[in-house]
């Protein structure tokens, strides 16, 4: 069971009869509820369709890491993508952080959120090169970021950790004071032009968007890939973790909550072919991994919780945003970002929605 999620219980309606709105947004994950709050912030009637409860699925099952970027640094990004493009990236990331402090100050959501930065730690000495690289580029861009070479590793002063579920939960809670209607419990088992199907009524609204991540396919044509990522969490321990921590490309990551509570996850580049599905469940050759990392580390405290969570990757690691049918959209894909790509990702498709532009929608156009 996710740390987040434990003793979390859903709060709104199962759709029991046929309802109408200008938008219908399927799954309440961070990017269904984002676009719900942009949406009916702007003035839509907007309805939110979730099978399970709101954020437990990826969600409510992460690590809470607010990052600028991918999951490769920037060096990496910049190969990639390009430089020019791996730049908008980066700020679109950014976008995300000032929307989440702009949200949860606005909102007053209760979510431990915190900016005490986070250090991307090298593997290797390839990987050092470039970290290093990547510092020296973006701090020429007037990024907060320090090096420490001893550790191998920098230092992104203005990234971002919160506790996800309460996050996402306060930020539907904010959708609804707008005018959204969410509903829980309720499966959409088709869409079509204009339409969302679930078992109990049809949902009838002029565009429908896809906010399902690793389970679209099952409603649309999608790329996107399901991939399992699996962590554990401990009771509280002595202070070891002054931020959370990025390593091994991304492949490995861990962090310590205010509450003493460290937080590994990862490891998947281990067993790459297995950790792949919608199936939520651990491993123990993944699992004696991270264990093995709290003995490495001297993490003196009982393991308390493991769990696994299924992301969405996309075929270059980016996510599918905008239209991909007459009245429907897609935001999802996000490649075990989500939660740093997510509410910038759902103020894009809120304006492609409302037949709005945007900058960046040329970066994430599904159909490239
Ligand atoms: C172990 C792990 C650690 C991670 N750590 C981080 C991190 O630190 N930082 C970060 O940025 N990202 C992280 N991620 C990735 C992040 O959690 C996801 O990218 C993000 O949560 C995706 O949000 P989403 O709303 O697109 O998808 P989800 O949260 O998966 O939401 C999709 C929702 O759609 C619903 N749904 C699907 N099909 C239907 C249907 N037919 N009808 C109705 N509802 C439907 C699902 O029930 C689900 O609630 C991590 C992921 C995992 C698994």
């Amino acid at each position: 069971m996710s740390l987040w999620l434990d003793g979390a219980s859903r709060s709104y309606p199962t759709l029991d009869r046929d309802d109408s709105a200008d938008v219908a947004v399927v799954g309440a994950g961070i990017a269904g509820v984002a676009t719900a709050y942009f949406l009916a912030s702007a003035g839509a009637s907007v309805v939110v369709l979730e099978a399970r409860g709101v954020a437990e699925a990826a969600s409510g099952r992460n690590a809470g890491f607010l990052l600028a970027g991918v999951a490769e640094n920037f060096v990496a990004a910049a190969r990639r993508y390009g430089e020019p493009n791996a730049l908008r990236i980066w700020r679109f990331t950014r976008r995300t952080q000032f929307l989440v402090r702009a949200l949860v100050e606005e909102h007053r959501i209760d979510c431990a959120l915190r900016w005490n930065g986070s250090d991307q730690i090298a593997g290797d000495d390839e990987e050092w090169r470039e970290i290093e690289a990547s510092a020296r580029r973006l701090s020429s861009e007037g990024v907060a970021v320090s090096v420490d070479p001893a550790a191998r590793s920098a230092t992104y002063a203005e990234d971002g950790e919160l506790h996800p579920v309460r996050w996402v939960r306060g930020l539907a809670a904010a959708a609804v004071k707008k005018g959204a209607r969410i509903y829980e419990s309720t499966r959409v088992r088709a869409v079509a032009s204009g339409e969302a199907h679930t078992a109990s009524g049809v949902v009838h609204a002029s565009s429908v968007v896809l906010c399902t991540n690793a389970y679209t396919a099952h409603l649309a044509p999608s790329r996107v890939r399901p991939v399992r990522g699996q962590m554990l969490a401990t009771a509280a321990a002595a202070p070891v973790f002054a931020r959370p921590a990025y390593a091994h490309r991304g492949y490995r990551y861990w962090r310590q909550t205010s509450d003493g509570r460290v937080l590994v996850g990862g490891w998947r580049d281990t067993a790459a072919v297995e950790e792949v599905g919608e199936e939520e469940r651990t491993t123990d050759v993944i699992q004696k991994q991270l264990e093995a990392f709290l003995r490495e580390r001297h993490v003196d405290a009982a393991v308390t919780h493991r769990w696994a969570g299924t992301m969405g990757f996309s075929h270059d690691a980016l996510p599918y945003i905008g239209r991909i049918d007459n009245g429907t959209f897609m935001c999802g894909g996000f490649t075990g970002h989500g939660m740093a790509f997510g509410p910038a990702s759902a103020e894009l498709v809120a304006a492609l929605v409302r037949g709005a532009r945007h900058p960046d929608a040329d970066l994430f156009d599904p159909s490239r």
